[in-house]
């Protein structure tokens, strides 16, 4: 299962942006983007350059970049995920950025028992997941509406995945198509997110068009 392990901060850097990928450590430890805000690298410029003007391809890919790096995946997982988004009805950023989201491991993220989208995908790859009942082990795994994804019972007294679920309001709360019990470490897929409700630093159409060159 092949996934993006460059460093974390790297990515950011690389973007200029805080992308929060490493969860809760993000706001404890001090962060390489307000430390060294230039992109990393032997040709990435020093302390105190600005950044350079970039081409229109250029911004195109960092665009599909940053949401690769966001989510964590690898080149050729993604372009499939563009393919079957331009097959789809509807506006093809959208259904792209909707089947990211889709994903278990970001669900999982998103109902608050992982600080970071690593975290969450790790409690998948290692079988602490059930979705419907059932073990599954698979990050990529696209979620629907009505399913339930709960942890395994032994994970529920974990102290990590509790103060994860404890801390979920400072890092955006539970959003609002996603239904948790807390008590039982639950959540059922109440509804497909909008795209307003998508709060991700992204021109999903730039990505589009970088792959209809
Ligand atoms: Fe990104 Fe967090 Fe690292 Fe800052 S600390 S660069 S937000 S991963």
């Amino acid at each position: 299962m092949a996934r993006n392990i460059n460093p974390q901060c790297r990515i950011c850097r690389r973007e200029g942006l805080k992308l929060y990928l490493k969860g809760e450590r993000c706001f404890t430890e001090k962060c390489a983007v307000d430390r060294r805000n230039y992109p990393p690298g032997q040709h990435g410029g020093q302390k105190g350059h600005f950044r350079k003007k970039i081409s229109d391809y250029a911004l195109r890919l960092r665009e599909k970049q940053k949401v690769k790096g966001i989510f964590g995946i690898y080149e050729r997982q993604f372009e499939r995920y563009v393919t079957d988004a331009d097959r789809m009805k509807g506006i093809t950023g959208y259904n792209l950025l909707l089947a990211i989201e889709r994903r278990l491991d970001n669900m999982v993220y998103r109902m608050g028992f992982g600080t970071s989208r690593s975290s969450a995908r790790q409690l998948v790859r290692h079988r602490h997941v059930l979705v419907n009942g059932k073990k599954v082990n698979i990050p990529s795994f696209q979620v629907k509406i009505g399913d339930v994804i709960e942890l395994e019972a032994k994970k529920k007294n974990n102290e990590f995945i509790k103060h994860a679920l404890g801390t979920i309001d400072a890092r955006g709360g539970i959003p609002r198509w996603l239904d948790v019990n807390r008590d039982l470490f639950r959540g059922v897929v109440a509804d497909y997110p909008k795209r307003e409700e998508l709060t991700l630093p992204v021109q999903e159409q730039l990505i589009v068009e970088f792959y209809s060159r």
